[in-house]
């Protein structure tokens, strides 16, 4: 029957996406380095640790679905970013990836800057002690009481996404007897999406100024006039999950030429600009991603040579990944429920959480991989789809991979990869209860954002 060994043979076209792979791993107990965070392995005995606890022993403790987060996979991940920009340039790690404040405290420790969009994130922020100086305010929508919190606070910078907001960032500043300092999000006409980019002249989406038609430079005239703002530099974020440098190129060249067109009109030479984030992680084994210290060298020599060219002394440069930081350090690990064989096309494996603690699959169609992890298996591989225990067909976790044919109910299963925008973006669909956020470090485990409970969805249910 189809749960047995499922080799890899012509069937697979039928069912699996084109240009997809066809084969299974040649080891499914392998587990690759490129999707899971630093210190998982798999031990003599077959089962899988993280940070030197094994992942059973986190189940049972903490119970499943659980995030479970390798905080010195993220530690030195903030390090190596640090370390590739060095001291002329800044990293700001993206809060909207994941933001809690265990995080924050690990952020603020390993030297990093912090990006926040809500007036949420940046009470988290602030509440886990983020120096103000260090925090840049995003949003194409941040209210008045939003933005009067962070000009209160003194938040390093506010990113200006419109003109009504050039002149209610103004207008709160100079209420409150204070100048801040802000930059402007221009959209510089290129997309960028994984291995590809997409140059146009105008851009049809909803964040930031355009460049085109002179919009930007015109948003400049107005915030340089502006008694409550200290314009010090542009903005610009092109996309996510990109692999291709050739994207920030062409928005690096865009950037410097408004910097340029911007001292031949003002006088002026903006000290910084912010290149975004966006950068890609390997959700499976055919991602390659790049390693930060290529990513700083890359970018910077644009930039310096992009303001050669336009004879502009280098500007301090600032970058906002988040995924690439807190992407791979965490897997979401579930205990297997149900199994289904469908006959001559795939298992399905339905797991105790779903698209509420992973909606990513569902929402961009993510490709994920999976691996079981409580037990090694000598079994084949059968061809399965992860699905979760929400009343919707489309409820999928992971799309297309393959497990031992002897899967069994009760056994673990992990998915690698979920540190960025699961947690984040998890829902209470069916009254589902959020899983925690357990982080291991040296032997030691602990919560850092605990399981919701049905006290907690009650609580907020006034009758
Ligand atoms: C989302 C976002 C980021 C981070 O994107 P990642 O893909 O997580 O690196 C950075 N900057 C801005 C302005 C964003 O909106």
């Amino acid at each position: 029957m189809s749960r047995s060994a499922h080799p890899a043979g012509p069937r697979h076209a039928d069912v699996l996406p084109e240009g997809h792979w066809t084969a299974p791993a040649t080891d499914l107990n392998a587990l690759d380095e490129k999707v899971w965070s630093r210190t998982v392995t798999r031990d003599a005995d077959g089962a899988v640790s993280v940070g030197g606890i094994e992942v059973a022993r986190l189940a049972e403790e903490f119970g499943t679905p659980a995030y479970i987060l390798d905080e010195s996979d993220f530690r030195a991940r903030c390090r190596a970013w640090a370390d590739a920009f060095g001291a002329d340039a800044d990293v700001f790690y993206a809060g909207k990836a994941f933001l809690s404040r265990a995080v924050v405290r690990w952020l603020k420790e390993e030297g990093l800057n912090l990006d926040v969009c809500s007036g949420g994130e940046l009470a988290t922020a602030l509440d886990a002690g983020m120096p103000a100086e260090r925090i840049a305010f995003h949003g194409n929508n941040k209210t008045t009481a939003e933005i009067e919190r962070a000009v209160t606070a003194g938040v390093g910078r506010i990113v200006l996404d419109s003109f009504q907001e050039i002149v209610r960032v103004a207008h709160v500043a100079q209420g409150l007897g204070t100048r801040q300092r802000v930059q402007i999000r221009v959209t510089v006409g290129v997309e960028a999406h994984t291995h590809e980019f997409i140059a146009t002249a105008h851009e049809d989406q909803k964040f930031g100024i355009a460049l085109a038609d002179g919009q930007a430079a015109e948003a400049v005239r107005r915030a340089l006039t502006l008694d409550g703002l200290e314009l010090v530099g542009i903005h610009s974020h092109i996309g996510s999950q990109i692999f291709d440098m050739a994207g920030f190129e062409v928005s690096a060249r865009r950037v410097v030429g408004l910097l340029a067109e911007i001292r031949d009109e003002h006088g002026v030479e903006l000290p910084e600009i912010d290149l975004g984030g966006g950068l890609g992680i390997a959700y499976t084994s055919e991602d390659d991603p790049r390693e930060p210290h290529e990513i700083a060298k890359a970018l910077g020599d644009i930039v310096t040579r992009e303001c050669e060219s336009a004879g502009l002394a280098t500007p301090r440069i600032s970058v906002e990944p988040g995924r690439a930081i807190v992407g791979p350090t965490a897997f979401t690990l579930y205990e297997v429920g149900t199994i289904k064989p469908l006959e001559g096309l795939r298992t399905y494996v339905s797991v105790d959480g779903g698209m509420s603690d992973n909606i990513r699959t569902a929402l961009y169609d993510a490709e994920y991989s999976v691996s079981l992890v409580s037990r090694s298996s000598d079994a084949g591989p059968m061809l399965v789809r992860v699905v979760g225990k929400h009343c919707e067909s489309g409820d999928i976790v992971v799309k297309d991979a393959f497990l031992p044919s002897d899967l069994a109910p009760g056994d673990l299963i992990a998915v690698p990869a979920t540190g960025a925008y699961c947690r984040s973006m998890a829902s209470n669909y069916n009254h589902a209860l959020r899983p925690p956020v357990v982080a291991v470090r040296d032997g030691r485990a602990r919560v850092i954002v605990r399981r919701e409970t049905e006290e907690d969805l009650l609580r907020l249910d006034v009758g």
